[in-house]
């Protein structure tokens, strides 16, 4: 929660977190590990939990193409 995750990348905190972009979710970020098809997925940030494809936290980095 710290890390200010939501479900919908477009809920994110834009105040709180400047540096966010509407292209920034988990399925295009490094630490998501779900595949493309799946409903949600695992995050390596977040052990034991699924997060949304279409969601976003701070911790965000981008997937190498
Ligand atoms: Fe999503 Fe954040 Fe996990 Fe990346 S680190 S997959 S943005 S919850």
């Amino acid at each position: 929660a710290a890390l200010g995750y939501v479900a919908d990348t477009n809920k994110a905190d834009t105040k709180k977190f400047p540096k966010h972009a509407k292209d920034q979710k988990c399925s295009a970020c490094q630490l998501y590990t779900g595949k493309a098809a799946d409903v949600s997925g695992p995050c390596s940030l977040f052990p034991g939990k699924h997060v949304m494809p279409s969601g976003w936290c701070s911790a965000w980095v981008k997937k190498p193409a």
